[in-house]
């Protein structure tokens, strides 16, 4: 029996065991995925280990600390320094991250987007962003404080704070910041918001399971928009099949975990 875990603080929310264990039941695989709350996040290493896992997922805030455990990164992961998947390769922690693809995969739907504003600047908002770029796509960023806006400069974004944003056209916009999570707040002013979905034809928020004040007011304005659930649903699958190192089908592990979503 392997075992697989996901790693956060908080981790209590977190739907990904409920996903994972509705694959490795329904399709015999002879595995159990667990949570583990872990407050130190340089703790991440021994305590895999410790635990026996064979594989893991890492989420807020210990992506970065996830990076730095790996022996080896590969992929998009190792563009972006943000590691959400991670599996034991005889001995050695091997990092993935499979957020920006599922990301990729949750618009497909609006068709070919060219030009992407993103609210937050946090660790989805660098990996999302990171991919934009690489997908030719112009991203601009607009984020409550400064600080973090070095990282997107360099990057290659338009960068904006609350007091000199200046509007665009946007083809979607993505609310990649906590606001609306555990409170009832707009990820920027009402005013900035009320512009920014009147210029833009679609939007997506990252956070699942609710409506965020964000999404109620792109229905009231009648903006095509989505939540957070077909990026987890498809980052879920990605990180499934490289625990398994592929010994499911990919439709059948994005059937079952579909499935959980209900739940
Ligand atoms: P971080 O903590 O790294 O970043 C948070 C960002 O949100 C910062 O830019 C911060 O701004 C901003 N922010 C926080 N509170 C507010 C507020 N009240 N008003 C305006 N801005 C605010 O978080 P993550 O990037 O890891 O996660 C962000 C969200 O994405 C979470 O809600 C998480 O659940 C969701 N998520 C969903 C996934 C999915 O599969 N659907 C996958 C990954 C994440 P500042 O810099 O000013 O502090």
């Amino acid at each position: 029996m392997k075992l697989f875990a996901i790693f956060g603080d908080p981790v209590a929310h977190s739907r990904s065991p409920l996903m994972h264990n509705s694959v490795f039941k329904h399709l015999n695989y002879k595995a159990c995925y667990t949570r583990v709350h872990l407050a130190d996040g340089s703790k991440l290493k021994e305590t895999f280990f410790s635990l026996g896992l064979s594989g893991a997922n890492i989420t807020v805030p210990h992506k970065e600390a996830a990076y730095e455990a790996c022996d080896e990164v590969r992929g998009f992961a190792k563009k972006v320094g943000v590691v959400n998947t991670i599996v034991n390769e005889n001995g050695k922690l091997i990092g993935y991250n499979t957020d920006a693809d599922g990301f990729m995969f949750a618009i497909k739907e609006f068709g070919t987007i060219r030009n992407i504003l993103v609210i937050g600047a946090g660790g989805t908002a660098k990996a999302l962003c990171a991919r934009f770029i690489e997908d030719n796509i112009k991203v601009t960023v607009l984020n409550r404080s400064q600080s973090r806006l070095v990282y997107f400069k360099e990057l290659g974004c338009e960068c904006f704070t609350w007091d000199n944003f200046t509007i665009g056209e946007y083809d979607l916009v993505v609310n990649t910041t906590s606001a609306g999570l555990k409170d009832e707040d707009l990820p920027a002013p009402l005013e900035l918001i009320d512009k920014i979905l009147d210029n833009s034809s679609f939007a997506a928020d990252a956070i699942y399971g609710k409506v965020t004040p964000f999404l109620q007011l792109c229905k009231n304005k009648n903006i095509t928009c989505k939540d957070g659930a077909d990026m987890l649903l498809a980052q879920g699958i990605l990180a499934n099949e490289l625990m398994v190192k592929n010994e499911l089908k990919t439709e059948d592990i994005k059937n079952y975990m579909s499935k959980s979503f209900e739940l």
